[in-house]
């Protein structure tokens, strides 16, 4: 068995595809910007705050969902979610990560003066002034280091409520008469407008994705938005098989066009699926892990994420990250949240490999997967860039395995 060492890790290039912006602020900021802000924290100090709020583990999903109401209510103005996104590049930055795709809910940052699309422009400038920062720095421009860069996907909600932000709150307000469904639908197509018209403005939105609560609130009733960003060319991911079975999965794919799948836990789980209409459950699942590993729908794997939210998987070794490697799927190891989960991509990478027996190769292959997975555009830059990443991680593979 090969043993990979953190430093290691630490030094190979890599990607994170499924990075929310809102659950990856550094601890720091979060309480320096509460007090600037004047938002009421549980606690101002960092032990404190990770003692009661932002844990190593956690009891249900309720308790781990609970930390953002505090990290989305800071990330209401321009000046921070800036600051934010440009220390989120360099923590990445500065760990071996050469490519990240950051998601965040732009409906849930709005405020008088900041519009959603202002947001997804403010988190565009800190991101951007960190990339400029580190690719013209010696050691890039030496060609010593690869270069670093990032992608934005931009999040609809399955579910809201009148408290989840100023914007969900209007509309709620204003369409009186519509159901929970409808509203929800027409947000998520006004955020498909958003999006492809930010991408007019030469930002890099290279992703629609889908989030929040999966059971009871399908992606069949977002068909609309992601059929409008899908012909303007935006790539699609959606939240799927993370707390409800492999249907939604199956509607990822059928109704938003996906061509990732975030988390895919319950990819095989046949105890889960409700559709009187599928007869033979286990060829179901088969087939369905079949097509995503055929068409190459890449699985944003989140093992952290997964062993704090899913109390039936009490280890890595219950996880089907395994299976899903037997069965040739393609696959990213990411971090989700770096703050709310308390982890790093360097962690998520040494959770993986002390529970998981992977050869030298099959290392390689996962971390090219992330980045031949992304939604890197243009094609011909991300071949070059997927060249250097392997470069690189050959010289590192030679230097610390001999
Ligand atoms: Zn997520």
């Amino acid at each position: 068995m090969t043993v990979f060492s953190r430093d290691f890790l630490l030094k190979i290039p890599k990607s994170d595809l499924h990075l929310h912006l809102d659950g990856s602020l550094r601890l720091k900021t979060l309480i320096e910007l509460a007090q600037k802000d004047n938002i009421k924290l549980p606690a101002y100090t960092e032990e404190e705050l990770k003692e009661r709020v932002f844990k190593k583990q956690y009891k249900n999903l309720p308790e781990y969902l609970k930390g953002f109401d505090y990290t989305t209510a800071v990330m209401q103005s321009e000046k921070n979610i800036e600051r934010i996104a440009y220390e989120l590049a360099w923590d990445n930055i500065n760990e071996g990560v050469r490519y990240i795709e950051v998601r965040f809910a732009p409906q849930q940052h709005c405020s008088k003066t900041m519009t959603p699309a202002d947001s997804v422009r403010a988190a565009f400038r800190g991101l951007k002034k960190a990339q400029e920062e580190y690719n013209n720095s010696p050691e890039v421009k030496s060609g010593q280091e690869i270069e670093f860069h990032f992608g934005l996907i931009l999040c609809a909600m399955r579910y809201f409520n009148k408290s989840t932000s100023l914007y969900y709150n209007h509309l709620i307000d204003t369409l009186q008469h519509a159901k929970e469904d409808e509203i929800a639908s027409i947000a998520s197509l006004e955020l498909a407008r958003i999006a492809v018209s930010l991408k007019e403005e030469k930002l890099p939105i290279v992703g629609f994705d889908l989030a929040g609560r999966e059971d009871g609130y399908p992606a069949v009733d977002h068909w609309k938005a992601y059929q409008y960003v899908h012909e303007a060319f935006i790539r699609k991911t959606v939240h799927a098989g993370e707390s409800y079975g492999p249907e939604s999965i199956f509607q990822a794919i059928t109704e938003c066009h996906a061509n990732r799948i975030g988390h895919g836990t319950f990819l095989f789980d046949t105890n889960l699926i409700k559709d009187k209409n599928v007869k033979n459950k286990k060829q179901y699942v088969e087939e369905l892990a079949n097509y995503l590993a055929g068409e190459r729908v890449g699985v944003e794997v989140c093992l952290t994420s997964n062993l704090q939210t899913l109390p039936a998987i009490k280890s890595v070794k219950d996880h089907p990250v395994n299976k899903m490697m037997e069965m040739g799927l393609s696959l990213s190891i990411c971090t989700d949240n770096r703050l709310i989960s308390d982890t790093t991509l360097t962690d998520e990478f040494l959770l993986l490999t002390k529970n998981i027996n992977l050869t030298r190769k099959q290392l390689r292959n996962i971390v090219v997967a992330g980045f031949k997975g992304s939604f890197f555009t243009p094609y011909a830059s991300k071949h070059a860039f997927v060249k250097k990443v392997i470069d690189k991680y050959n010289q590192i593979e030679t230097q610390y395995l001999k």
